[in-house]
């Protein structure tokens, strides 16, 4: 077990209940300012554009992020993936808080990010440092606890939202940084919590990166969004009907890009989701 996690797991076990820890004031302050910038940002939602949390994204969407393409202009979650988005936002900023009255000592908290990527400047920010090494926070249910984040191998394997090129942009987008600590991740289902670190994993990065950069180009040579193929196909489901892909289905340009099906089919289609 990771040294900082095990610090944390003994600190809830020798202090949680026992009526003796003192508070630090301004790890508490922090925490609740995080939770409230939260909540606010819950209602307010968010100007989409290509920012390092969205290496992901294929060509197409790129097109409608670099021309901000106007629609709906919010993401199409589900009432309970937002719900479940919200209590993984929050439960990030308390476990930072304990972490911190456990001793450890994370720095540059939610420290802005800058980094141009093919002359497209992106912006965003981090989770935290520690020891002068990018991390990022992640929470999770329990099978890909168990399964996608098992190993830095099986992450490599199962990474469909890019997760290791979003450290490697993090790590490059910042000046403390001398490279990338992992992630701290966390089970939603079971309360437990690991480390998977990024050490082995260089050339994934670097590979991401590098396909980042030929998507860019791509969505630039196109004049329009039509001219880039769908980022993901439909399909034809059990009963016949033709569907979206899930990702398809809760992107802010479904609209744009799908004008005919109506919502009902995507609601049917949308699935959970979890930072
Ligand atoms: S709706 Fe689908 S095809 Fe259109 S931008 Fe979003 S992910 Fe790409």
């Amino acid at each position: 077990m990771s040294k900082h996690i095990k610090q944390l797991k003994q600190f809830v076990y020798d202090n949680a209940g026992n009526n003796q820890h003192e508070i630090n004031e301004e790890h508490l302050q922090d925490c609740l300012s995080s939770i409230e910038h939260v909540l606010r940002s819950f209602f307010k939602g968010r100007k989409h554009s290509l920012s390092p949390s969205g290496t992901s994204a294929e060509p197409r969407k790129i097109w409608h992020l670099l021309n901000k393409t106007q629609g709906e202009n919010r993401d199409q979650f589900k009432p309970t993936s937002r719900i479940k988005m919200l209590v993984s936002s929050v439960a990030e900023f308390l476990i930072v808080f304990l972490m911190k009255e456990a001793g450890v000592k994370l720095h540059n908290e939610q420290s802005k990010i800058k980094i141009k990527i093919r002359n497209h400047e992106m912006t965003g920010s981090n989770d935290y440092g520690l020891n002068n090494l990018m991390y990022d926070f992640k929470c999770t249910n329990d099978e890909d606890y168990r399964t996608k984040w098992r190993s830095a191998s099986t992450l490599a394997e199962k990474d469909y939202f890019s997760y290791i090129g979003q450290l490697g942009l993090y790590d490059r987008g910042v000046e403390w940084s001398n490279g990338c600590g992992g992630w701290d991740v966390y089970n939603l289902n079971t309360g437990d919590i690991k480390h998977i670190s990024a050490k082995k994993l260089d050339y994934v990065m670097d590979r991401e990166i590098e396909h980042l950069e030929d998507k860019i180009d791509e969505a630039k040579k196109a004049d329009n969004w039509y001219d880039l193929p769908p980022c993901y196909p439909t399909f034809v489901n059990k009963q016949g009907e033709e569907q979206l892909d899930w990702r398809c289905a809760r992107c802010a340009f479904v609209d744009t890009c799908f004008p005919d099906f109506k919502k009902s089919k995507r609601d049917l289609n949308q699935v959970s989701y979890i930072k």
